[in-house]
């Protein structure tokens, strides 16, 4: 398809649902006919995605914010909850902003975000740090998905690399 067909083929799309009307496009979410001219992207479906090429949703989903804009649609990114490999997730809204450090000196640092679709998301499996791989989060982390900055602990891995 061409872009150009591709255009038509969203406005047809989006045109035919009613307003709460729900479209799942698979592998990247479901969006939600929020207004007139608007949709808004509500869950994110990274198990459907190729393992490995997770970061492909973004494309998907900037194609797609693209086409909106082409055709004079809103996209808004509203995600609720997402489905992962390991199942589905939500982030607790009053951990939004939350920031721990691996207790076993890596130099991970775990954020609490919301859910978007430029980020991968970790799950802290009984407060396994997924960086250095032992029990570096504390229980009330345990669980949580949460975002990895591992800017800290790949400065290390460089350090002791030299020495
Ligand atoms: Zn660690």
């Amino acid at each position: 398809m061409t872009f150009q067909d591709e255009v038509e083929w969203c406005l047809r799309l989006w045109n035919s649902l009613r307003i709460g009307g729900v479209w799942t496009l698979e592998g990247v979410g479901t969006y939600v006919r929020t207004d007139f001219k608007k949709m808004t992207l509500t869950e994110i479906h990274i198990d459907r995605a190729i393992p490995g090429e997770e970061r492909s949703l973004f494309d998907h989903h900037d194609y797609l914010a693209t086409l909106a804009r082409e055709i004079g649609w809103e996209m808004e990114m509203k995600v609720e909850r997402a489905y992962t490999f390991d199942g589905e997730f939500t982030v607790p809204e009053d951990r939004i902003g939350d920031v721990a450090i691996c207790n076993k000196k890596c130099g991970a640092i775990a954020r609490v975000e919301p859910i978007t679709v430029e980020q991968t998301y970790y799950k802290l499996t009984d407060g396994e740090c997924p960086v250095c791989g032992k029990k570096g989060f504390t229980k009330d982390w345990h669980d949580l998905h949460v975002v990895i900055d591992d800017r800290g602990a790949a400065l290390k891995a460089q350090k002791e690399e030299e020495e």
